[in-house]
């Protein structure tokens, strides 16, 4: 009995279906040629073995333009019909010779068996084949136990030969831990299902499924406990798998799943299931439908960021990538390499004398279509889809020049504050590229401040703070952006590295209307002045809110009253308010002494 194998994966339908049309015409050909170049004893024999010979032909021709949208199980039809049509030749051959020229054909219908199917559902079919061949060639006068035994021994070697073979094949796309696809298995599934998709126009989606805490699992219960699990999550999953789909291990504890045929919230309910079938392990999933001129490498990316939405919610769930964002991604990709995203500036005021010592850049955008998109959507669509670092780099470039151009027209110097994303800050190599990007333009490191949240620095962990701490190194300031929403914390004042605080409009808005939050505001001044953090006021729109500011000793602010933002030009060619007197030039970023 041979050992069980798989259905090989080298055997989709997508090469299942001509193969078996290339072999259907082989076929129907060889019986035509027998037909039209044979003596035969009756008309009426002549015509039904042509009639056969012309439906291989017609089926062969079928099965190489269609055969490829095919289910699997069809092939089963297909195998069996080829040998029901050789099983009815045969009779109808006017000699033992032209007999045995059509049995050679129940070698492509054997070769077809072991190529497509399980080694126990070859047998089967060819257990069926021999038993025809038998029935029909048996007690044909001329044939011999010798031609017998030759003919079924050519069977046996080429089909266990091919086979073999085809399993080589399949091993190289196949996960030894757990007998699923491995990675290369499942990029070579992709290829041919993008084909399809991009052929036919019906949906495809992938997903990634990670298994939550395996490193933990790995590190308490050993690697063999790790592997346990691992082909335990790999059945569970594979038992709840729809028709169609193709499940592989993707690398370490990550599983991918192709979904031919499933729209966006199609896979998500899918994979849902695969989700909550496993009883061994939480996964997190992340799924992604294609979009029209995908590749597959930007399908899976997006099923990654899914994936790192799904962790980053807190595990255990899955996730569904958005689709707007994604497009939205595209055409700012585009837009970058244009030189399209271009910085806006907003000024920043002294209060006490109303002379602007410094600029906000904020990111500006111009959609061909949809006209001004909102920095935070298309910041969002950057930080989804990996673009993060080329958004960041051109507009920390594009501030840059522009803040020399203001403050040569003004002849004055300016701080500039650039907005950090956490996920570029992230980035292993930010520092250098921020340090490069001052290199390039000439602009003072001393002049530039980088405005980040509290939540980015707390999400991006300790590569964050390192980062923020080599450019303080270097002079670059640093502002905690935001402060007075979510979870801002007194206590993480002292401990961030940072030489400016912005307190958010919505703090601002509030100062007026609430004596609570006024007193606030004013310990929150006298705290911020003990720690060496100079406080700039974010949307200051009334002159209420400035005089109260103000009067409370609030040294910056910002906001529409002193100016919405505008391109650097426009700016340079205002007057720069009050000449530069005793606040105008900026103070050196003052050290908090918490690096
Ligand atoms: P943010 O850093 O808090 O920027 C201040 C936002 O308030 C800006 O919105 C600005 O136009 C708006 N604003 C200014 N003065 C007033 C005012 O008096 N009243 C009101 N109601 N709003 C005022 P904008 O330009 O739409 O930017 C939104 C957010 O997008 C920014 O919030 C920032 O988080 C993000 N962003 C903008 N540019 C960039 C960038 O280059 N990189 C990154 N990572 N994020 C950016
Ligand atoms: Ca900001
Ligand atoms: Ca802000």
């Amino acid at each position: 009995m041979p050992a069980p194998r798989p259905a090989p994966t080298v055997a989709t339908p997508r090469v299942m279906g001509p193969t078996a049309g290339a072999f259907y015409l082989a076929g129907g050909g060889s019986a035509l040629a027998v037909v039209l170049g044979s003596p035969f004893p009756s008309a009426s024999a002549q015509a039904q073995l042509g009639a056969l010979a012309t439906t291989a032909l017609l089926a062969g021709a079928a099965l190489l333009l269609r055969g490829h949208l095919l289910p699997r199980w069809a092939f089963h039809v297909v195998v069996g019909l080829g040998t029901a049509l050789i099983t009815l030749a045969v009779p109808h051959c006017p000699s033992i010779a032209t007999a045995l020229a059509i049995s050679t054909v129940y070698l492509f219908v054997a070769v077809d068996v072991v190529f497509f199917f399980t080694w126990r559902q070859s047998l089967a079919h060819l257990t069926a084949l021999a038993a025809a061949a038998a029935g029909v060639l048996g007690d044909r006068p001329g044939m011999t136990p010798g031609v017998a035994v030759a003919l079924g021994a050519v069977l046996v070697v080429v089909s266990t030969v091919v086979g073999i073979l085809v399993q080589r094949a399949s091993s190289a796309g196949r996960d030894s831990l757990t007998g699923l696809a491995n990675r290369r298995g499942f990029d070579d599934a992709l290829d041919g299902a993008l084909a399809v998709a991009e052929r036919t126009g019906v949906p495809l989606s992938a997903a990634l499924l990670d298994v939550d805490h395996f490193k933990r699992v790995n590190d308490r219960s050993g690697h063999a406990a790790g592997d346990d699990l691992l082909r335990a999550v790999g059945e569970e999953c594979r038992r709840a798998l729809p028709p169609g789909a193709v499940l592989a291990r993707y690398g370490g504890d990550e599983f991918a799943v192709l979904l031919p045929g499933a729209a966006g919230p199609a896979a998500l309910e899918a994979v849902e299931r695969l989700r909550t079938a496993g009883s061994r392990a939480g996964l997190s999933c992340g799924v992604a439908e294609l979009l029209p001129g995908e590749s597959g490498a930007d399908l899976m990316r997006r099923a990654d960021s899914a994936l790192y939405a799904a962790k980053a919610a807190g595990r255990g769930r899955a996730r569904l990538a958005d689709d707007a964002s994604a497009v939205l991604a595209r055409d700012l990709a585009d837009a970058l390499a244009a030189g399209d995203v271009r910085a806006w500036f907003q000024p920043i005021v002294d209060l006490a004398d109303g002379a602007v010592v410094g600029v906000e850049a904020l990111a500006r955008w111009t959609h061909p279509v949809r006209g001004q998109v909102p920095p935070l959507e298309f910041v969002h669509a950057a930080e989804t889809t990996g673009l993060v670092r080329e958004l960041g780099q051109a507009v920390l470039a594009d501030a840059c020049r522009g803040a020399l151009a203001v403050r040569r027209a003004w002849d004055r110097d300016l701080v500039l504050t650039v907005n950090v994303s956490g996920r570029e800050l992230a980035c292993r190599d930010y520092p250098e590229r921020v340090l490069e990007v001052l290199a390039e333009t000439g602009f003072p490191a001393a002049s530039l401040v980088l405005e980040v949240t509290e939540s980015v620095v707390d999400a991006s962990g300790q590569a964050a703070l390192t980062a923020l701490r080599a450019l303080r190194a270097h002079g670059i300031g640093v502002a905690i952006d935001d402060f007075g929403t979510g979870y801002s914390a007194f206590s993480r004042l002292d401990t961030l590295p940072a030489d400016y605080l912005k307190l958010d409009a919505v703090f601002t808005a509030d100062i007026t209307t609430s004596p609570r939050r006024a007193g606030m505001l004013e310990a929150l001044l006298s705290l911020s002045d003990a720690l060496g953090l100079r406080v700039i006021a974010e949307g200051v729109e009334t002159p209420e809110q400035a005089r109260l500011l103000t009067g409370m000793g609030c040294p910056l602010a910002q906001g529409w009253l002193f100016s919405r933002p505008v391109p650097p030009h426009e700016l340079a060619a205002r007057v720069p308010g009050r000449p530069a007197g005793r606040a105008a030039a900026p103070r050196e970023h003052q050290r908090t002494g918490a690096a």
